[in-house]
């Protein structure tokens, strides 16, 4: 990100216009319009201002002579548009000063660029490419357009007006938050919605005890909760819309190692976040502190997010954790996610069933040799079955003992599937036979191991030459 939305004043001061023809005018009406104050240097000497209703119009002021020598005194941004050679010379200065400037169409000489813009009175949605492309913003603000309802500025200006009557009511911070959350998702948001401010105004006068209706025990105190949830593999467009929902509505996330930063993006932002899994070389902080945590986030009223990579009852300790909490009485949720094993079988199109040829999946993890050596091979000779290995890496050599004296064939297709849903997944597949040479042709985990005759219809074993027509054409490129 190089330009940070912010929102200007515009009734803090004018806002210094200079150009000409159709570019300086629309940026007129677009300033006009949002009751901003406008000082005007026509550079063309026209300033028909024709088009604008009176009262907008009332806010211009029109100025001759060089905007070169322009008064800047409490003006609060500097605007070229249609202004030809002075937009840089003017650029030039306004930076010297350190005044926000922007020139149409000319990212270098401008500090500040306009977004794209969906206006719903007191809610504004800034749409911005970095200047990279304008299509991009249109296209997206068509959506945000179709999504938002018409009413929703109407909603903010609405809690506004109460907002300093509940904030004297509800002195605690996330009781007061959760009490507008109660507002806004609850029958009060969904009346103004429908344009019944009346009723709405009715129903808020009506809740006789505000913190009650937050949700809040008797002392005042905000309740707190652990929310599970499973972040999937990597990619963030394969979280669920639960666990999306309890990211933005959480307070403080302990998350795993495993979790992605971009899938900490999107997060709301002023909640903590703590990572409390193992890092690369570094012993984790322990299963019992990260219990300690969650229940004391929780019990200081907090909602808690205890984020974990794939599903959190697929190898994750949510089972644990949840014993846990129960325990101490603290109430909590669980949000499931894509488990590793679904996301490198959509990515790598290698379907876990098929139609005669696979009815039993079986998920088992392998974490170390000593693990593997302990896992009863015997069970899992049935070729109708697939077998997907967790943790399976360093174990391979024994997965691949156990299976062959259990009586699997050496022939049978097998995958590695590393970092899977994330831009750098990999994929490598062969034989059960040679599983461990296959494991080594991995760039870094986590991966995964699927075996079974599936695996013979995934897309890599179809275009075998992929991995290697890619680094060949990507060595080219270079
Ligand atoms: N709860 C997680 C599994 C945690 S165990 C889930 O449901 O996916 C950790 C193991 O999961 C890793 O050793 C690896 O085998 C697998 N794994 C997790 N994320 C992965 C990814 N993006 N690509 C490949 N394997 C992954």
């Amino acid at each position: 990100m190089r330009f940070l939305p912010v929102f200007l004043d515009l009734q803090a001061g004018p806002v210094l216009l200079i150009g000409a023809g159709e570019l300086a005018r629309a940026k007129l009406r677009l300033l006009a319009a949002a009751g901003g104050r406008i000082r005007w240097y026509a550079t063309d000497g026209n300033h028909d201002v024709s088009g604008l209703d009176r009262a907008d119009a009332a806010r211009i002021e029109l100025v001759e002579g060089d905007p070169l020598a322009a008064d800047l005194a409490g003006v609060i941004a500097i605007l070229c548009a249609g202004a030809g050679d002075i937009g840089p010379v003017m650029s030039a200065r306004a930076k010297a000063v350190g005044f926000p400037v922007n020139v149409m169409d000319d990212l270098a000489h401008s500090t500040f660029i306009f977004p794209a813009i969906v206006d719903r009175g007191d809610v504004v949605v800034a749409i911005g490419t970095g200047g990279a492309s304008p299509v991009v913003a249109r296209r997206l603000r068509e959506r945000i357009e179709a999504v938002l309802p018409a009413r929703i500025g109407d909603l903010a200006g609405f809690i506004g007006r109460w907002r300093k009557l509940i904030h004297n009511r509800i002195p605690e911070f996330p009781l007061r938050r959760r009490f507008w959350e109660r507002v806004v998702d609850g029958p009060i948001g969904a009346l103004v919605l429908a344009g019944r401010q009346d009723e709405a105004e009715a129903a808020l006068k009506d809740i006789s005890d505000p913190t009650a209706f937050a949700g809040g025990s008797a002392s005042g105190r905000a309740e707190g909760s652990v929310t599970l949830v499973g972040a999937g593999p990597g990619d963030p467009d394969l979280l669920t819309v639960k666990a999306l929902r309890a990211l933005q509505d959480a307070d403080v996330i302990f998350y795993d190692e495993l979790v992605s930063p971009e899938i900490l993006d999107r997060a709301r932002r002023d909640a903590s976040r703590v990572p409390v899994g193992r890092r690369v070389g570094k012993p984790g902080i322990g299963q019992d502190a990260i219990n300690r945590l969650m229940i004391d986030a929780a019990n200081s009223g907090q909602r808690v997010v205890r984020l974990k990579g794939g599903d959190p009852f697929v190898f994750g300790r949510g089972g644990e954790e949840v014993e846990v909490l129960r325990e101490a009485g603290v109430t909590y949720s669980v949000v499931p996610g894509i488990t590793a094993g679904l996301g490198a079988a959509a990515q790598f199109e290698v379907p876990l069933t098929f139609r005669h040829e696979a009815l039993r999946i079986t998920f088992l993890t392998a974490h170390k040799a000593r693990d593997a050596q302990t896992v009863d091979w015997s069970t899992l000779t049935d070729e109708k079955m697939t077998v997907v290995v967790y943790m399976g890496m360093t174990a391979a050599p024994s997965v691949r003992a156990g299976l062959l004296a259990a009586g699997r064939s050496p022939q049978t297709p097998v995958g590695v599937f590393a970092r899977v849903t994330r831009t750098d997944a990999q994929a490598v597949v062969g034989t059960l036979d040679q599983l461990p040479t296959l494991v080594e042709q991995i760039d870094g985990g986590p991966a995964i191991l699927i075996i079974g005759d599936v695996v013979a219809h995934s897309a890599p074993w179809r275009h075998p030459n992929l991995n290697h027509v890619i680094t060949q054409l990507l060595e080219a490129a270079e």
